[in-house]
């Protein structure tokens, strides 16, 4: 017995990851821009531009995490994997939210997802081990993968973390201690590796090789060809046979010739 199915109809899931202050949202917007309303996605505010107005599950997640942070301004509170089964829960509460986007055709970009969670968190799980902190990111996402389908395209922009740093503290308008700079330049590079290790998922911007206009048109270029034959989004603990979340199609067996 063997399986087949068409492409789905649904939008892709796409993300954009990097480090605080390398210019995702700036840069993704940038390529948003530049695609035509009917095929323009819709854009999913990162954590730290949630503080106004928005409601619901996920944003009392993040606030439970923000208050048990004190400040911090990468949600370190002490207990990171109770602080990444939270930060996975947030982000299957906004693939809850976008499924009727992508349902209808529409692509959905997540300004950070899951690959965030699995890089600061193996960080904190591994402060003086870099090498461990990567399988444990890549174990961190299989996690992930168990409660919510991974983005089909994953958008990586960076820099170097001192530029980042740089831009970060000027546009949020603080002084990062400097452990807290040691930690975005470990997650910087951590980063880098973990989008090594999955070519197929991961385009990467590297800001140090290209310009703006450049680099947002690489972006919109990825988004626009990301839609091209998508499989279906299944609930991961149903299993490979559950109808898709969003064409409803299931898996439909065929006979072996
Ligand atoms: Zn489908």
């Amino acid at each position: 017995m063997t399986t087949v199915h068409s492409p789905c109809t649904r939008g892709p899931l796409i993300s954009a990851e990097g480090l605080n202050g390398v210019g995702k949202t700036y840069l993704t917007n940038r390529a948003i821009d530049r695609i035509p309303v009917p095929d323009r996605p819709l854009m999913l505010d990162e954590f730290s531009e949630r503080r106004h107005g928005r409601q619901g599950l996920g944003e009392d997640l993040l606030h439970a995490l923000r208050e048990a942070s004190a400040g911090d301004p990468f949600l370190r509170s002490g207990t990171p994997m109770a602080e990444t089964l939270l930060l996975l829960a947030i982000k299957r509460h906004d693939l809850d939210t976008v499924l009727d986007y992508l349902t209808s055709g529409r692509a959905v970009v997540e300004g950070r997802s899951v690959d965030t969670t699995a890089v600061c968190q193996s960080l904190l799980l591994h402060p003086d081990d870099s090498d461990a902190a990567l399988v444990t990111a890549q174990n961190l996402l299989a996690l992930a993968a168990g409660y919510r389908p991974l983005p089909d395209l994953t958008i990586l922009v960076t820099d170097d973390a001192d530029q980042a740093v740089v831009r970060a503290q000027h546009r949020d308008q603080r002084v990062f201690t400097p452990e807290q700079v040691a930690f975005m330049g470990r997650a910087c590079t951590l980063f880098e590796r973990l989008a090594a290790t999955d070519p197929g998922r991961y385009r990467v911007v590297d800001r140090r090789l290209v310009d703006e206009l450049e680099a947002a048109d690489l972006i919109a270029t990825w988004i626009r060809t990301a839609r091209a034959n998508l499989s279906c989004l299944r609930e991961p603990l149903l299993g490979v046979q559950a109808p898709c979340l969003c064409c409803t199609q299931s898996v439909a067996p065929i006979s072996a010739l």
